[in-house]
């Protein structure tokens, strides 16, 4: 393994060492195959033995030097000076053959000078769950941290009952959050900001450190990324469910799949989180707190010196930014394929209409792109009708339009009754839905005869109404 450790090299403040330790009886749950050769990480698969002990943490390959990150964060607004990697040691940078660097770290590995009370430990549920859903968010092209491995540790993990333990390890293009800079910042430590800022810019967007206002330019990079990244999720109905600002990428990336979830039903103020009593982090409030993590990041970028009007002009574009990226993403999801003043409020009608007929958001999609040329009466009520006269309008094939529907609405999505499934089987020792989920949402938007029961969504019974964080 080819380890670089840009991370480790900065000063000492960001990190503390950590020394995960031997675990009892590892095994493998999953190791990701595609995601291991595009990291030039293929050839260790040949010895799954010691796979086993390097992505468990019992073995430290040399040149690996693991160390846990310091940062703060606004937890459902409040600030907390002092969080870090808990259970989390980063080992490395690895720098693939197309010259793009990524974190490799494992998450539930044991205790480290950030545990404060926590025991360092992962339990068998967020292993698999994080699994299945980052790599679905892969596969529906959202960018996201992804997953390399899942290992049981065969020891056990004392939560509200004892439950199997496993590691699981998390690849990123970087773990640098909006809480990174808040810690400096937090602290009043501005030359290690300014470090931080660097480290970040020459990272991610290099480009800007030639412009006339390097932070104000990496400011916009990460504005654009986080509009983006809300915009897609919104167009999935993907719920994360605890946006604190330590969860919330410089990168873009989507990180910590808590209590986060896919909408089966929809609601504008969906939220599952069971420790998000207010609704602070719900579907349709996921935009505005992106926002306001920017707003954040830029109380941070001030004291690096950058101009206040110019980072707020930036975040004042954000929410116009925002609208444009979902409905260019909510558009063809419709069938529409030129823009027109009454998209926002055509998408707004049909999201009502989902609304109050409490409809699958994922399934109504596919539904709708089989009435184009419906005679018989109206399956969506009087937006049917007014969105058929649109299609119309257009000119194109209907055989056409369907394809393009069926090309950006997926069939498959991790339905939370399947995932909570995969979980109970996987602690019982069985992991096959934990593997067919894992197959059939690597082509999520390709229909699957064999796997069609994983695109249904729930009984009223099966519904999954509460999610849990991975602690
Ligand atoms: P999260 O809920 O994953 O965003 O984590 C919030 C904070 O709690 C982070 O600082 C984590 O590292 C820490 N944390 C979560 N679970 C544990 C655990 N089992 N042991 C120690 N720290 C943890
Ligand atoms: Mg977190």
């Amino acid at each position: 393994m080819n380890f670089d450790n840009s991370y480790a090299r900065l000063p000492e403040e960001f990190h503390a060492a950590v020394e995960p330790g031997a675990v009892a009886a590892p095994s493998m749950l999953a190791w990701n195959h595609t995601l291991a050769a595009k990291l030039g990480l293929d050839s260790l698969a040949e010895d799954e033995r010691e796979l086993i002990q390097i992505f468990s943490g019992s073995v430290r390959p040399s040149g690996v030097q693991p160390i846990a990150m310091a940062y703060a964060g606004h937890q459902f607004g409040h600030f907390s000076p002092q969080l870090g990697d808990g259970r989390a040691a980063l080992l490395g940078e690895i720098i693939t053959d197309t010259g793009n660097r990524y974190d490799v770290q494992l998450k539930g590995s044991g205790r480290t000078p950030y545990s404060r009370g926590g025991d360092g430990k992962s339990w068998l549920g967020p292993v698999v769950r994080e699994y299945i859903l980052s790599e679905a968010m892969h596969h529906l092209g959202i960018p996201t941290t992804r997953a390399l491995a899942a290992i049981a540790t065969g020891e056990t993990v004392y939560r509200e009952s004892a439950l199997p333990g496993a590691v699981f390890t998390r690849v990123a293009s970087s773990h640098m959050r909006v809480g990174t800079f808040e810690y400096f910042a937090g602290r009043g430590n501005v030359d290690a900001l300014k470090t931080l800022a660097d480290y970040a810019i020459d990272r991610h967007c290099p480009e800007a450190k030639d412009d006339q206002m390097p932070y104000v330019s990496f400011f916009r990079y990460v504005a654009e990324r986080q509009a983006e990244l809300i915009a897609r999720w919104m167009s999935v109905g993907f719920i994360h469910g605890v946006m604190n600002t330590d969860n919330s990428t410089i990168s873009g990336e989507t990180i910590d799949y808590g209590p986060a979830a896919y909408m089966d039903e929809f609601r504008f103020d969906k939220v599952f989180s069971s420790i998000d009593r207010n609704g602070r982090y719900a579907y349709a409030n996921q935009a505005p707190i992106a926002q306001w993590n920017l707003a954040r990041l830029a109380d941070t970028l001030i004291l690096l010196g950058a101009a206040k009007s110019e980072l707020e002009t930036v975040l004042a574009e954000f929410p116009a930014r925002y609208e444009r990226l979902y409905l260019a993403l909510m558009r063809p999801k419709l069938g529409l394929q030129e823009a027109s003043d009454s998209d926002a409020e055509l998408i707004d009608a049909w999201l009502n209409h989902l609304q109050d007929k409490e409809l699958d958001y994922t399934l109504s999609f596919r539904k709708l792109a089989t009435r184009i040329d419906a005679v018989d009466a109206s399956h969506f009520g009087e937006f049917e009708l007014r969105w058929r006269k649109r299609i119309g309008e257009q000119k194109i094939e209907s055989t056409e339009i369907l394809a393009l529907m069926n090309s950006v609405n997926p069939l498959f999505i991790p339905r939370n009754h399947r995932v909570e499934q995969a979980i109970q089987k996987a602690v019982a020792g069985d992991l096959t839905i934990f593997e067919d989920l894992n197959t059939v949402l690597a082509r999520p938007f390709v229909e699957q005869p064999k796997f069609a029961h994983y695109a249904e969504a729930p009984e009223p019974i099966e519904r999954v109404t509460r999610t849990f964080c991975g602690t």
